[in-house]
């Protein structure tokens, strides 16, 4: 996936509650390739809130992975959470 141009991107997002589900479930690996294709290309690069939370998501993932080998603690998935965010929004 190339970077898309922010400056194209919408601010916000219309159903955001319902965009996270779903990259959510790709995330997961619940949600079906077309699902998935369909989701990154009509609305993921022109979604500004929606790309952030996807990268968000995909990168505690990742840092979870690497620190733990057992179920994470809420706080710590917090804690990256605020650190991942402060990140993004640089
Ligand atoms: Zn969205």
């Amino acid at each position: 996936m190339n970077s898309p141009d922010f400056s194209k991107m919408k601010k916000d997002c219309q159903n955001q509650r319902e965009c996270f589900e779903i990259l959510q479930s790709i995330i997961d690996g619940e949600a079906t390739p077309q699902q998935k294709e369909h989701f990154m290309k009509e609305h993921l690069e022109q979604c500004m809130p929606c790309y952030k939370s996807y990268h968000l998501e995909v990168a505690i993932r990742e840092l979870l992975k690497a620190k733990c080998s057992q179920h994470a603690p809420q706080e710590l998935v917090e804690s990256i959470r605020k650190k991942v965010i402060e990140n993004l929004a640089q």
